[in-house]
């Protein structure tokens, strides 16, 4: 079976936040939960880039439309990495195939008369880059936007949706596993109660020229939406003019499956598939609609940091507690909250105490009771065994059934329930008690044998979601990567007796809520040291001729090439600039570039940055680091190297 599995493209008017990296950590885990089951499957996910707000912002930036969207793009791009994010392939619709695929299905549909050209009089939002109903309207402004939309009239080209509105109504009614959670099915077969309106689907090139030309009519280009689906299609070298489905198109779109947040519902329920159906195509086989992450914007401020970026998340907390964290809290197709309390409180409780305890105490008995491998076991089970192996067995079930369903927290709760299980099961064997009997090493290593083999299930169960930890445990037990470790669920047969189990650094060491509180060090060397460490940090030369530093002095500075992936003002300050950098792994720095530079100047810049200074807050931002630039009179410039580098280069 070859799944194929899509993000959305993402829009490139803005920086990558919390709901992208939730959509996309969702897709990665549900791909790799498939890969594990033996399946072919295809990731794709990236960027959206025509219309009139990239032309806008681009402008605004001084820059081309082209060049902005590859500064852009390349941000989401950059973002998979750190966010454990395995995509294998990242479209975007500037590729000249992309185009030539949107060109070929828009001449087609215009050669049968499914695109119409006529009169359009309506309320144009600029924001949603569409007009809107008159129904949609709330207090007579869009609602997203809370903006009022302009009259506007003028001839347009229209894909005739409508004839399509039955089928969809009985594709909905037959198929239920076709929208998904069911409120978003019912969601949408409400919508198509009423009779649908055919959808606009050009732009006339006076009021936007970047985008896709109509390939009968050059004084139009298409519009946004159009574009933007059939990204689905052209990431699969699908070709419009063709009779069927071939190559790669009748691979994988059989098992097409969609993962979407619940504002773009109706372009991928109702737009998407009558599109298809007219291209002579099956429609998708999932649409997967998740709800949105709310975040209480005062209660963020109030707490150690402002961190609602997902890259931000990720440096501070890597990035499987980050994946963990959002595919437990938020219940698939509702709105969640975000808050960085609650983040810290799972990080405690479910990370560092259930499943790091588990793991450290297991292989630390495994250490100091069966020489540090896989005992040999003999013994006969009793109850207490038979139960954990069974809920074991259970949770092989639960989870393919949660996972494939989308159900992610349902899915982790159903292995948090054997990993509470399994520290019970220690606590009640309490196999230091064990290990004073002679005659119960029998008992003794069944005990440890039992927890090896839980651990490694757990570590299963969790490479979907967590794949980093996964690793590492199954390393820990003496295995290699996820795929080649049996099947969850199936107990025994895996671990060999004699085989050496390793004990590993905590997984999720603790956090300590204030860590800057801590006190420092005491005693005369320490003191020392702080002195001679704060003369360093005030810049202080410590060599002994004044004015001129040792090498072993400059030595110390760590200057490295950081790129700039985001930057926003910072708030009631007219010269700082809070940027995230990556060098390589993301940081925050705040810079006093403000008034030199606008935020969307300095992003997709490399510049050089002291990554090794004390951290200090600014304006109640933390900055770690700072970018060198130079003062001329007025004029302030950041400093750059020669051409491009990867970032985190030192420069020496
Ligand atoms: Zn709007």
């Amino acid at each position: 079976m070859s799944n194929y599995v899509t993000t959305p493209i993402f829009y490139v008017n803005a920086e990558p936040h919390l709901g992208h990296a939730y959509t996309a950590i969702a897709a990665d885990a549900y791909c790799r939960f498939q890969r594990l089951r033996g399946h072919e499957v295809r990731l794709q996910t990236g960027t959206d880039e025509h219309g009139d707000k990239i032309a806008a912002a681009a402008a605004a930036a001084g820059i081309t439309p082209q060049a902005y969207a590859d500064r852009i793009s390349a941000l989401f791009k950059e973002m998979a990495g750190p966010l454990g994010i395995a995509f294998d392939h990242f479209i975007r619709t500037t590729d000249p195939a992309h185009r030539r695929v949107v060109q070929g299905a828009l001449a087609r549909l215009h050669d049968q008369g499914d695109i119409v050209l006529s009169d359009y009089s309506g309320l144009y939002c600029r924001g949603c880059e569409r007009f809107l109903t008159e129904k949609e309207l709330v207090d007579g402004l869009c609602p997203d936007h809370r903006t009022p939309p302009d009259p506007l009239s003028e001839q347009n080209y229209f894909f005739k949706m409508s004839r399509y509105q039955d089928w969809l109504i009985d594709h909905i009614r037959q198929h239920p596993e076709f929208i998904t959670p069911e409120r978003y099915r019912n969601e949408v077969l409400s919508f198509l109660s009423e009779p649908l309106e055919d959808l606009c689907i050009s732009r006339p090139v006076s009021r936007l020229t970047w985008g896709i030309p109509l390939p009968f009519d050059q004084n139009f280009v298409t519009y946004v939406w159009f574009d933007a689906l059939l990204n689905y299609l052209s990431g699969l070298g699908y070709d419009p003019a063709a009779g069927g489905p071939a190559g790669d198109v009748a691979r994988f779109w059989p098992r097409a499956e969609h993962v979407v947040a619940k504002d773009i519902l109706k372009p991928h329920a109702i737009y998407w598939p009558t599109m298809l159906r007219a291209l002579g195509l099956a429609p998708y086989w999932r649409l997967h609609v998740h709800g949105y992450w709310n975040v209480n914007d005062t209660k963020m401020s109030k707490s150690i940091g402002n961190v609602v970026r997902p890259l931000e998340l990720v440096a501070d907390y890597g990035a499987d507690a980050v994946r963990y964290f959002l595919l437990r809290e938020m219940s698939f197709g509702l709105d969640a909250a975000f808050s960085q309390e609650a983040l810290e409180a799972r990080y405690n409780s479910d990370l560092a105490n259930d499943l790091g305890n588990l793991v450290s105490r297991t292989l630390a008995m495994a250490q100091k009771f069966t020489a540090g491998a896989v005992p040999e076991v003999g013994e006969e089970d009793g109850q207490l065994d038979r139960e954990l192996v069974a809920a074991v067995g259970r949770l092989g079930q639960e989870f393919d059934l949660r996972l494939a369903d989308f159900q992610f927290h349902r899915a982790l709760q159903a292995v948090w329930e054997v990993i509470g299980l399994a520290n019970r099961y220690i606590v009640v064997n309490a196999p230091w008690e064990l290990a004073k009997d002679q005659g119960r090493r029998g008992r003794l290593s069944l005990v440890i044998y039992n927890l090896l083999e839980t651990l490694r299930h757990i570590a299963l169960a969790l490479g979907p979601v967590m794949p980093e930890t996964a690793r590492l445990m199954l390393t820990a037990l003496g295995l290699g990567g996820v795929d080649a470790q049996g099947r969850l669920g199936q107990w025994g047969g895996v671990l060999r007796p004699g085989a050496p189990v390793k004990l590993t650094a905590p997984l999720f060491p603790r956090r300590e809520r204030h860590p800057e509180e801590t006190s420092p060090p005491a005693g005369p060397v320490a003191a020392k040291q702080a002195s001679r460490q704060e003369a360093q940090a005030k810049g202080q030369p410590v060599a002994d001729s004044p004015g001129l530093i040792d090498f072993d002095y400059f030595k110390r500075l760590d200057l490295r090439v950081a790129t700039v992936l985001a930057a926003e003002p910072v708030k009631k300050s007219d010269r700082l600039l809070k940027l995230t950098v990556a060098a390589p792994e993301p940081r925050t720095v705040v810079a006093g570039l403000a008034g030199h530079y606008s935020p969307e100047e300095v992003v997709g810049r490399q510049v050089i940055i002291v990554a090794n200074l004390k951290p200090a807050k600014l304006m109640g931002i933390e900055s770690q680091g700072m970018v060198l630039a130079a003062k001329d009179g007025d004029r302030l410039l950041v400093s750059a190297v020669a051409g491009e580098v990867a970032p985190g280069v030192r420069v020496s």
